[in-house]
């Protein structure tokens, strides 16, 4: 079966699959508290099927490695049902699936029995006040604590933990978190802040980059580089000197990785998106459910991945030096901010980071 390359000549491998665009959480940069949503009615979300179904055809298409996300995948019934699908088809070698850690104490056990390999957990602050604010008050600190716990204990190991790092908000707690999860049972990844949506009033004076992260922990827990697993993996890893772990950063601001992309996105309502940051989704429910052989979504897809050309992050970093080049000029830094603000990346939540 052919893999499809896109426009810039990169193959398919990476699927990320939203089976909600619910969230028991309000993340202040993700989905905050203030807004209201109109979620997906429940008959247009993809059935377990139907999600299996598409999984296989990507399968055939060079995809190998399928993220569960939401929303808050945690929150869809019987989800041990899909992922004892997932883990039964032929060619899928790496299943995992991100998630705000609250409900993994009941949950951890019986996904890692159905076949779930790995989890990563999303925790943005060790201090309850902080985190309660960035989860817009929901949820709490010692219940996803206790879920990366549940994780570890059930073997989904080693747990990834993802810090979204926030200038002024949670850069203060960036080495205390690194303390909190070192060791081989947990691989910490800090991300840099990112414009995804539209919703998180994004500001580039609020990123604080890769390279500052790194320098902190540093000059408290020596670091080494250590080379990347995948030539697409989105993180740099580091290990400590004193072989007390590795921790991570994902510097999609300061460092793009777009010419080593080969992730799509499935959202909850069956849109194909080809990047984090696409307006468009390529409906393929609609084909799906009116019938389209697995050969004709197969070809669908292939021309769907063949026309792809996104490069979002490395557009979005070219803007920003320019607009720092022209000493942040109104215009251009206006530019920049409206090219970040305008294209509608409203279903960022739907579509699972
Ligand atoms: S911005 Fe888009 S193309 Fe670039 S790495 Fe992210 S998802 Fe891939």
């Amino acid at each position: 079966m052919s893999q499809p390359r896109d426009q810039l000549g990169r193959s398919l491998t990476d699927l990320r699959i939203s089976v909600t665009d619910r969230c028991n959480f309000r993340c202040t940069f993700c989905m905050p508290e203030d807004r209201e949503y109109d979620f997906v009615p429940r008959a247009e979300v993809l059935s377990y099927e139907e999600i299996l179904r598409l999984a296989r055809i990507f399968v055939s298409r060079g995809v190998h490695k399928v993220r569960v996300t939401g929303g808050e995948p945690l929150l869809r019934r019987d989800l041990e049902r899909l992922i004892e699908g997932l883990a039964a088809i032929e060619g899928l070698d790496d299943l995992a699936l991100t998630t705000n850690g609250l409900l993994l104490p009941k949950k951890a056990e019986s996904l890692h029995r159905a076949g779930l390999q790995r989890v990563t957990v999303s925790l943005h602050s060790l201090e309850a006040a902080t985190f309660s604010r960035l989860a817009g008050g929901r949820g709490d600190l010692a219940g996803v604590l206790a879920g990366i716990e549940a994780a570890a204990a059930a073997g989904l190991t080693p747990v990834k933990i993802n810090t979204v790092v926030i200038q002024g908000v949670n850069d203060h707690e960036i080495v205390s978190l690194a303390r909190r999860f070192r060791g081989d049972e947990f691989v910490l990844r800090f991300i840099e802040y990112m414009d995804v949506g539209t919703l998180n009033a994004w500001d580039p004076a609020s990123v604080v980059s890769a390279e500052e992260i790194i320098r902190r922990i540093d000059a408290e827990l020596p670091l080494e580089p250590a080379p990347r697993r995948h030539a697409n993996d989105v993180a740099k890893r580091y290990r400590y000197r004193d072989g007390g772990g590795e921790v991570g950063v994902i510097a999609s601001i300061t460092e793009p990785f777009c010419g080593d992309c080969t992730r799509a996105r499935l959202s909850a309502d069956g849109h194909l998106y080809t990047c984090l940051f696409s307006a468009v989704g390529h409906d393929l429910k609609a084909p799906l459910r009116a019938g389209e052989s697995d050969a004709e979504l197969g070809e669908r897809l292939d021309t769907i991945w063949g026309r792809r050309s996104d490069r979002y992050s490395e557009e979005r970093s070219a803007r920003l030096e320019r607009a720092a080049a022209s000493g942040g000029s109104a215009e251009a830094s206006d530019e920049a901010s409206d090219v970040l603000a305008g294209e509608a990346r409203v279903e960022m939540f739907r579509i699972g980071g």
